[in-house]
């Protein structure tokens, strides 16, 4: 018995070579050269089920409000948990202060697991289900681990998730709240990845792991149909990406792709990759214009530490093509953006997340940015999982005597601190 299929799917073709794959069975990387795959849509089809007045009236809020310009015949049960409808938050004094038309940060902390991982997890266990693959494997050391125990729990599905052994306790405690199945392995991520790769292949469950599934970079890239519609179907000029293995940013340019092809936006925006210093892949190859090469990846950003972007083909595609360029930022200068973004926009992002706005400001003090564009900040995930990174920044108080002269003292000294 075939699996039911989204009609609207015509298949896959290579990034690399241009060799294109049928729709079934869903393949994973190219047969012929290992290049990632991009989902390809008869657009026309689409136009005649989905359109721009039809979405004001469509009352899902979630991400499958796009469902016709996703890899999967149908939608889950329980759409409840509401994975995508992040808010496009509008930044209307820093646009002024830097002397731009607009300035928003998509705030994809709000997602359920608390970053735009969910928005992949979300259609990968729709895809898998409609393929009768009731259990999900993944290696991760943070959020996509997180995104796949909670969204697997939300729709009662089960997941394993390797990591290597040694992984901070904070990140999976909320992993076995959640009720997936741990595995620590003995070695490195990479290990981990590779035998996911294996397990997958041999006990034929599905791989959620990043750079060989395209479901997940087709999950990802309704983060930039949202933004379109939020900005009634304009694209921005610039959009700023925090880049790893290059999934997301891949994705973003998917996204913005299609709405071109339909015609409901008449530009692409121009994509920034931003990494920091110490894992610089796709940055390097950017500059050199070269391929990617791999790194010892350092930083304290740990959802862009990657030595070898696994999705380095669509990452340099996305900012090839749109004329955009690569920023690198510091750890130092990460830290502070965190920092003054939370300050600034009541926003609390990753180290990973906040690496988008420091990047903007470098982009801003180098004049990469010109007078009266429009710009969106992908702010990805949620600083609440890593506090003791955010910790580094801001100062804890020493506890003060309970009555009013010790409180004066310690209001007073606090005071004469901010302004100097
Ligand atoms: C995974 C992740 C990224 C990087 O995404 P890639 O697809 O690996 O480039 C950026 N920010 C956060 C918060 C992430 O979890
Ligand atoms: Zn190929």
């Amino acid at each position: 018995m075939g699996p039911l299929m989204n009609n609207n799917l015509i298949g896959y073709r290579c990034v690399a070579c241009g060799i294109s794959q049928p729709a079934e069975p869903p393949p994973m990387l190219c047969p012929a050269c290992g290049g990632a795959l991009d989902a390809e849509y008869d657009y026309d089809r689409i136009a005649a089920q989905l359109t721009p007045a039809g979405l004001t009236g469509d009352t899902e809020r979630s991400l499958w409000r796009y469902r016709a310009l996703l890899p999967v015949a149908g939608t889950p049960a329980n759409r409840s948990l509401q994975v995508g409808g992040t808010p496009l938050v509008a930044l209307p004094v820093l646009a002024g202060k830097f002397d731009l038309s607009a300035l928003y940060i998509k705030d994809e902390t709000r997602q359920p697991s608390g970053s735009l991982k969910d928005r992949a997890t979300e259609v990968a266990l729709q895809h898998s289900a409609e393929y009768g693959q009731a259990t999900v494997v993944a290696a991760s050391t943070g959020n996509a681990a997180a995104s796949l125990a909670t969204l697997a729990a939300h729709h009662g599905r089960r997941a394993v998730i390797l990591v290597p052994a040694g992984t901070a306790a904070g990140k999976l405690v909320p992993i076995m709240q959640c009720g997936a199945i741990l595995c620590p392995v003995d070695g490195t991520y990479d290990d981990a990845f590779e035998l996911v790769e294996t397990i997958a292949r041999e006990l034929g469950w599905y791989s959620r792991n990043s750079g060989s599934n395209p479901v997940l970079s087709e999950g990802k890239k309704t983060v930039a149909l949202e933004i379109a519609e939020q900005l009634q179907w304009e694209a921005p000029d610039k959009v700023f990406v925090p880049v790893g293995d290059g999934c997301i940013i891949g994705g973003v340019y998917k996204g913005f792709y299609d709405l071109l092809q339909l015609g409901w936006t008449h530009k692409l925006p121009q994509l920034v990759a931003v990494q920091a210093a110490g894992s610089a892949a796709v940055v390097r190859a950017l500059e050199a214009g070269g391929e990617i090469e791999a790194v010892q990846a350092d930083t304290i950003a740990d959802g862009i530490r990657v030595n070898l972007p696994r999705d380095g083909q669509k990452a340099l595609r996305a900012v090839r093509a749109t004329d955009g360029f690569g920023i690198t930022v510091t750890d130092d200068e990460i830290l502070e953006a965190q920092h003054a973004l939370a300050k600034g926009t009541g926003i609390f992002a990753e180290p990973s997340a906040a690496a988008a706005y420091a990047g903007f400001k470098k982009a801003l003090s180098q004049r990469l940015i010109s007078p009266g564009e429009s710009v969106v900040l992908l702010i990805t995930g949620s600083g609440l999982k890593d506090l003791p990174s955010a910790g580094r920044l801001v100062e804890q108080p020493e506890p003060v005597a309970a009555n009013l002269g010790a409180f004066r003292e310690f209001y007073e000294r606090f005071t004469a601190g901010e302004s100097a």
